[in-house]
Formats: C-alpha cells, structure tokens, sequence
C-alpha cells in the first residue's frame, strides 16, 4: 500500500528513521518548509541557510534514487503534510519519534504513525529505565553503563587506559599564538546559492549542506585534529576559533551524519595507534555520553521541564546577547562577534561565558533559551532545554547538576587569552576595573546563600564569600555593573 514518509529536517539520513523501509516504488517522500520554522522567531540566518540547504540537498538525493519526493512550502508542517496526503489521494503519514514535544504533540494530532527513533544511540525507553533506577542522574553513572553497553574503549570489562575519564589531562589552557591546522572550507553549488538569495544572506564556507560535505568534515576531524583534540578541548583562544573541535555537531543533529558513523571512526583511529587516549575518550565521552545523556533527559523530564525558573531570575536578555558592541567585556564580545559570524562557538564559552553571565546576573532563563535556540547552527529543542534551564542557568533547582555553573574571572583568565587585552582585571572584584564576571560572582553567591546554603559541594566557595572583607563596595559595584550591562555601556 502506498504511503507518504514525513521526514522533518533533522531526520535527513537514508538508512535511519522512515526512510530505512521506504520504498522508491511505492512511497511519496513528504518535506515541508514552514513558515513557522522559518519565519516564527528571530533565527540566526546562518542556521536557517544551513537547515533548509541541507533539506533541499537530501529531497534532491532522495530524487536521484527513484523516490517521488514532496517538498512543499506551507504556513505550518500540519497545512503541509495535508497538502501533500490531499494531492496524492493518501491518508497513512508515517514519521519516525520526531525530536520535539511540540512536534510530538503536532503530528500526533493530525494523525501521523511513529516508528521508534533511531537517530540515537539509546533508545528512549532504555534511558528511562535507567534515570527510573536513579536517585540523582550524573551523567558520568550514565556514560560508565553506555561505555559497556556499547563495548566502546573497553577490555575485558575494563575501561581502556586504566580510567574512565583523562579530564586532568584534558584541561590545558591554550598554547601562546596558537594556530593549529587549517579548517576545512565548503564549496557553495546552486541550490546553496539559491536558499541564501531567498533569505538575503551571505553565507560562511564553514558548515557543509551535503551528506558528502558532512563526511568530509568527519574525515578532515578524524585526520587532522582528533590527536589534539582532548587537552585543548576546554581552551578558549582568539588565535583560533575552533581548535580542535570537530564541528560534527550541527550532521549529527540534522541526521546528515549518524552517531554510530562517527564513533566507527573514532574507535578505528584510537585503534591505529594514532590517538591519545585523553583524545580519543574525551571525544567519545561527548558522544556516547553527554548527547545521549541530554536528549534522554530532555524526554524523561517531560514537556515542563523548559520553564522552569527555580532561581527566580527575571532580568531581561541583556543587549550584549544580540549585538557584540553592546559590551566591552573582551571575553564576551569575541564570542558574540564569533556566533554573529557563523552562529557556532564551543561547549566552553556556551557554558561558561554566555550561561555562566545569564546565571550570574539574574536573567531570565526562557528568554536567554529562547535566544540559545536562535542563535546556534546545532540548537535544536531537546539540546537546549536540558543544556540551558539544567546545566546552564541552574534554573531546575538542581534536578539535572548538583551545583550551579558560577564562576568568576580567574577561570576566564586561566582558560584563555581574552583577559590581557580587556578593559577589566579580572582579579579584582570592586571599583571600576574589577571584572564583571568576579564580581557578579560573589554577588550571586550573597544573593543565593540561603538556596545553596545546605550543599555540601559548594561549601567552599561559600567559606571564600564568608571571608569576603569588602562585601558591602562589592554589592554596590554589582549593582553598577548590573545597570552598565543592561544600558550596554559595561
Ligand atoms: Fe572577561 Fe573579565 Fe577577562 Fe574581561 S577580565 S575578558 S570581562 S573574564
């Protein structure tokens, strides 16, 4: 019987989803571009070239092997699909799990079959079964199982190398005027040129919009930094943007590359001899692990989860946020102006500049999500939400990490170059040149002692606030810092 296959655009892989039981001869291939994904909200330009491109691209390939494919441009995914089931006289729409509750909910509605989603190396039954046997969910419980699980970096039962995880070696500030090896350019074809005409945009060479491009990004990683990959892989440097990182994760994401594609590589390569273990499992941790680990608790923790707001922050998106001149911050400024130019910076400066200042100075945390989901080629929701409201602004009330994310600039300083040529000092925490991260710090530990007053993980960084001799000028420079940034002159 014939039946149409909706494939939503981060479901573009040929042997995973519906598609691995398609047939060309019978089938109908439904893609829909919608106004809502592509117009609903202020998205980076750069990630919607990249998604509807790389959309395009596949519905083409699926063409070129004989399938009748629909790629149809609609108010919503729903007006779409019926678009689509009306011209071809067709009711069954089959989809794999889509990768929201939103779309979830959507397609149910209207009717739609879902097979189990595959684009994950855990099933999500099998991550529910493990976070039900949970107390706390630590990813690293998580990521041991996973390693034995899937027999990655294992012998006899072992972890290879002695230990589960080489973060001490992986920790390295970045090397002075570091360079490193030439990142891998894409070339633009026709429908490129196309889809950035239609959205008015000039697009990088950095983000593949191909099967092929995103293979090639794998073997430019695996070839050329895989090997350096670990020790650098929390450094942060204006000399080189991307370091070591692979870049993979925007394929990963729209399922033009698989999981299971990219750690057959890694392991072949640790097993050449040619990859240090620190690199090879701090790459593999990211994968089997923190991916995995974020997409199950994204499902476990159900569609609420996202609006939580358990510090009560309500302060509004900062201005510096979306525009990089907004700030005299270096740190901030650098990677604002990196993310402006190819809306992709690594976990670090995500994690410990963006969601470290939302935490810090209050803001609420749906609308710096929101801005999150915008701005990054690889931000899909069930990334985010458990990445923002979990692990970046602790607004979960610790559901997801035992302690929230804070830090000061001593951190920025060790971890990169940004600090010497700043207009702040980021050892001082008062006057007019202490650095907004250090005092914004203290002033969200003060702010927030009764809430964390009973964690033992945090009680030394409380015993540093009780010995604060200048708390009373630090709150007042907080105070001034926290105007400075919300008028953009900070
Ligand atoms: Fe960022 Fe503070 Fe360092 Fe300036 S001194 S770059 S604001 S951490």
């Amino acid at each position: 019987m014939k039946r149409i296959i909706y494939i939503p655009f981060d479901h573009l892989h040929r042997n995973f989803g519906a598609l691995k039981e398609a047939d060309p001869k019978q089938d109908v291939m439904a893609m829909v571009e919608s106004a809502r994904m592509t117009t609903g909200r202020n998205w980076h330009k750069e990630r919607l070239f990249f998604l509807i491109s790389s959309a395009r691209h596949f519905a083409e390939s699926l063409k070129d092997e004989g399938f009748t494919v629909e790629y149809v441009k609609a108010a919503t995914t729903i007006d779409g699909l019926e678009t689509i089931k009306a011209k071809h006289k067709l009711s069954e729409v089959i989809c794999a799990e889509p990768s929201s509750f939103r779309q979830f909910e959507a397609l149910q509605k209207c009717g739609v079959t879902f097979i189990a989603n595959d684009f994950f190396l855990t099933p999500r039954p099998l991550f529910k079964e493990w976070a039900d046997s949970q107390k706390s969910f630590l990813m690293e419980n998580f990521y041991r199982l996973q390693r034995s699980r899937l027999n990655n970096l294992m012998e006899k039962g072992k972890p290879t190398g002695g230990a589960w995880n080489f973060d001490k070696e992986n920790r390295l500030p970045p090397p002075k005027k570091y360079e490193g090896p030439a990142y891998l350019e894409h070339k633009r074809d026709q429908i490129d040129i196309e889809v950035a005409k239609e959205l008015g945009h000039t697009p990088t060479t950095t983000w593949a919009t191909t099967r092929k491009g995103a293979l090639d990004q794998l073997k430019n990683f695996i070839d050329n930094h895989f090997a350096e990959f670990g020790p650098l892989e929390d450094a942060m440097t204006t000399d080189n943007w991307a370091l070591h990182h692979s870049l993979l994760s925007p394929y990963l994401n729209n399922g033009l590359i698989h999981a299971e594609e990219v750690i057959a590589e890694a392991v072949k390569a640790f097993n050449s001899g040619k990859v240090p273990i620190e690199s090879a499992e701090g790459f593999i941790r990211q994968i089997i692990g923190w991916r995995e680990y974020v997409n199950g608790m994204y499902w476990f923790l159900g569609p609420d989860y996202r609006e939580n707001n358990q510090l009560k922050a309500t302060r509004k998106l900062l201005p510096l946020f979306t525009d990089s001149n907004k700030t005299k911050m270096n740190c901030i400024k650098e990677t604002v102006a990196d993310i402006e130019e190819r809306a992709w910076v690594h976990h670090i400066p995500r994690l410990m500049l963006l969601s470290n200042l939302a935490l810090v100075t209050g803001t609420n945390p749906q609308e710096f999500l929101d801005w999150m989901r915008e701005v990054f080629i690889d931000a899909t929701e069930w990334v985010m939400v458990p990445n923002v409201i979990g692990m970046g602004v602790h607004a979960d009330g610790g559901a997801m990490m035992t302690k929230p994310y804070a830090a000061g600039g001593a951190y920025i300083s060790r971890m990169s170059n940004y600090c010497k040529p700043c207009v702040y000092n980021p050892k001082l925490r008062t006057g007019e040149d202490a650095c907004p991260f250090t005092t914004l710090y203290w002033d969200f530990l003060d702010r927030h002692k009764e809430t964390f007053a009973k964690n033992h993980r945090m009680s030394q960084q409380f015993f540093g606030l009780n010995r604060l001799s200048d708390l009373p000028e630090l709150k007042q420079r907080a105070k001034e810092v926290l105007e400075g940034l919300e008028q953009g002159t900070i």
